[in-house]
C-alpha cells in the first residue's frame, strides 16, 4: 500500500511549534477516520511466567527473585462475567511466554468469555506453536498482539528478544495468514538504538500485514540488566505515535500505560491527543499486579476512572462497538 506520510528524523525529534503541528495533524487524522470514538478494552495478566529473556523486561527468565504466579481459571471467569467494568467491549489476555498458562487458563477462559459475554477477545501470549495459535483461535480469540520490538534485527538480537527478528516476523505473517487480526508494536528509545534503527521501526511496521500497532517508550525496568539506562523521553514517544497515525490513518493505535512512566500522569492523555484510539483498563486482580514486572513494582495502574477521565478530557467518547466487531466489519468492507 502506498503511504501518504513517512516520518523523517526531523518529525521524530521535533519540538515546539513543529511538534504541536505534528500532534494536531495526527489527532485530526484519527478523528477523520474514527470520529470521536475510542475503543475501551480491559487486560488481565494471567501469568507472569516467561521462558524468554528480553533484557528490557523484569519478567525475563533470569530474574530468579520474581515470585511467579498463574491465576486460577475460576477466579478469572468470575471476575470477567460478574465484575468487569461496564465500559469495556473487549478483553485482552496477556502473559509472559508461558504455554502452560495458554493451555490451562487462556484457552478454556476464552471459551467461557465467548459463551457468557459479548466481549471481543484479543491475546498477547508470545511466540507459540501453530497448534496453540489454532486452539486459541478456535476458542474464540480474534486479535493477536505480537510486537516486533525493534526494526533492527541486530538490536533485536542484542537485547535478547524472543527467537530471531526473522522468526518473529514469520509468526506475525503466519498469524495474519490464518485470519487473525494482528496488532504489533515497537519500543522506541531502546538502549543502543541509532537514528537509523528508530526510522527502521516505521519501515518494518509499514511492511507488515497489521491492523494496529503500538509505540512503547523504553522504560528502564528494575531487575533488568538495563536498569541503569535512561528512559525514552515522552516527546520522542509521542512524536513516534503521531507519525505512526499519519503513516497509517486506518490503524488501531493504543495509548500504552508506559506513557505515564515516561511523561508523568498526563502522558497517557497526551497519547490520546496524538491520535491514539484504544485505551486499556487493568483488570488483573490486585494481589498479583505488582508481580507483573514489566518495568517496576510500583505500577501506574489504569483504572476505569482514570481511563474514562482521560477520554473525556480530550473531548472523546468510549466506543460502544467492540474492537472485534470493528475489525469484522472492516474486513467485510475491504473483502480482506
Ligand atoms: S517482554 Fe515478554 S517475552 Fe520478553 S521477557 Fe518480558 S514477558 Fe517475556
Amino acid at each position: 500500500m502506498s503511504l501518504d506520510f513517512f516520518p523523517g528524523l526531523d518529525d521524530l525529534q521535533s519540538a515546539g511549534a513543529k511538534q504541536q503541528q505534528l500532534h494536531e495533524q495526527a489527532a485530526a487524522v484519527a478523528r477523520r477516520h474514527f470520529g470521536r470514538k475510542v475503543f475501551v478494552r480491559a487486560v488481565i495478566e494471567i501469568s507472569n511466567f516467561c521462558r524468554e529473556n528480553c533484557e528490557y523486561c523484569g519478567m525475563r527468565r533470569d530474574n530468579r527473585d520474581l515470585r511467579r504466579y498463574r491465576f486460577k481459571l475460576d477466579e478469572l471467569a468470575d471476575l470477567i462475567i460478574h465484575q468487569r467494568p461496564s465500559s469495556i467491549t473487549d478483553i485482552n489476555l496477556q502473559a509472559g511466554e508461558d504455554p502452560i498458562a495458554v493451555r490451562d487458563i487462556a484457552i478454556p477462559l476464552i471459551k467461557i468469555i465467548r459463551e457468557k459475554t459479548p466481549l471481543g477477545v484479543s491475546v498477547c501470549l508470545g511466540t507459540l506453536n501453530e497448534s496453540l495459535y489454532a486452539e486459541l483461535q478456535n476458542a474464540g480469540a480474534s486479535t493477536y498482539i505480537i510486537k516486533f520490538e525493534t526494526g533492527s534485527p541486530k538490536l533485536y538480537a542484542r537485547r535478547q528478544s524472543p527467537g530471531t527478528f526473522e522468526e518473529r516476523v514469520g509468526h506475525i505473517c503466519h498469524l495474519q495468514d490464518k485470519g487473525w487480526n494482528v496488532s504489533s508494536g515497537f519500543i522506541c528509545g531502546l538502549p543502543d538504538e541509532t537514528d537509523a534503527d528508530l526510522l527502521n521501526n516505521f519501515t518494518v511496521a509499514s511492511q507488515l500485514p497489521l491492523d494496529g500497532c503500538s509505540v512503547s517508550p523504553y522504560i528502564a525496568g528494575e531487575a533488568t540488566p538495563l536498569a541503569k539506562n535512561s528512559n525514552c523521553s515522552i516527546d520522542l514517544a509521542l512524536n513516534c505515535m503521531a507519525s505512526l497515525r499519519l503513516m497509517r490513518p486506518d490503524w488501531v493505535i493504543p495509548a500504552v500505560s508506559a506513557l505515564n512512566l515516561a511523561g508523568g500522569t498526563c502522558g497517557y492523555q497526551r497519547g490520546l491527543a496524538t491520535g491514539a484510539n484504544l485505551v486499556t483498563i487493568n483488570m488483573t486482580p490486585t494481589n498479583e499486579r505488582g508481580e507483573y514486572l514489566l518495568y517496576k513494582r510500583n505500577r501506574f495502574i489504569m483504572t476505569e476512572d482514570r481511563v474514562l477521565s482521560a477520554i473525556e478530557a480530550e473531548g472523546l467518547e468510549p466506543s460502544t462497538e467492540s474492537l472485534a466487531e470493528f475489525y469484522r466489519n472492516a474486513s467485510v468492507v475491504n473483502f480482506k
